[in-house]
């Protein structure tokens, strides 16, 4: 029994019939994306689709752990694919490249949710902004250096995205881009914690409205409540308000 185990953990002993219900759209297979769909997949998601348009480079490898040297030049979303396949051979896998307005709403078509572990500000922005606008709910998780983020808003209920707002709100629809280093721990770690908060959610609780900031060096998270930003050009609107 493949998820006898997991159904010992009180919170989750249904997650898995639950979870082959459902359908999750991931931007992004690195760092963060390609081990949290891996668990994602583990835990029993059988529907997923995923978006990158890079190709695997020597210098992922020290982090990416979907992928191997033979992979080196070839396209990430396939290689991503292949690796799910071969965890469980009855997932289905729709790969993306790049995620762009004009393709969003095939991209995140019958997703319940939409996560964003992409490694730039435009594209976190843009995913933010489109899942706004098409009501889907959204995980966002970043990593720079030893410091995480993950932030969780519901934008399907109204009332929740106009109490609690989205992305843009809390980090600014201009947000400046960071380039810093990263290793293969600390973006495990927020993979982890992304697929973590995504479960918590198929398995009913209400993750919603918080934003999560973690100190991987020292190990220690800080966690608040989440507030509309009233001048924010990319939820204004969106939610009756
Ligand atoms: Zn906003």
């Amino acid at each position: 029994m493949r998820y006898a185990r997991q159904r010992l953990i009180k919170e989750f002993e249904h997650l898995d019939e639950i979870l082959a219900q459902k359908r999750v759209a991931v931007v992004g297979t690195g760092g963060l994306g390609g081990l949290c769909c891996r668990m994602l997949t583990g835990a029993g998601l059988l529907h997923l689709t995923i978006a990158d348009d890079d190709v695997i480079e020597d210098s992922n490898l020290h982090r990416q752990v979907l992928f191997s040297e033979a992979d080196i030049g070839a396209s990430k979303s396939a290689c991503a694919k292949r690796e799910l396949e071969r965890l469980d051979s009855r997932v289905q896998v729709r790969t993306f490249g790049r995620v762009s307005e004009d393709n969003f709403a095939d991209f995140a078509q019958g997703a319940d949710l939409v996560m964003d572990l992409s490694d730039n500000v435009a594209t976190r922005l843009l995913i933010n902004r489109m899942c706004a606008r098409s009501r889907t709910d959204f995980i966002h998780c970043s990593v720079a250096a030893s410091e995480g983020m993950l932030a969780a808003f519901k934008f399907s209920d109204r009332k929740s995205a106009a109490r609690h707002g989205c992305y843009a709100c809390l980090a600014g629809a201009d947000a400046a881009p960071v380039f810093r280093g990263i290793t293969g721990p600390y973006a495990g770690a927020m993979s982890c914690a992304a697929a973590t908060l995504a479960l918590r959610y198929f398995a009913g609780e209400d993750v919603f409205g918080r934003v999560w900031l973690y100190d991987l060096k020292n190990q220690k998270i800080r966690s608040f409540a989440l507030h509309r930003d009233p001048q924010c050009p990319d939820c204004s609107g969106s939610f009756g308000n």
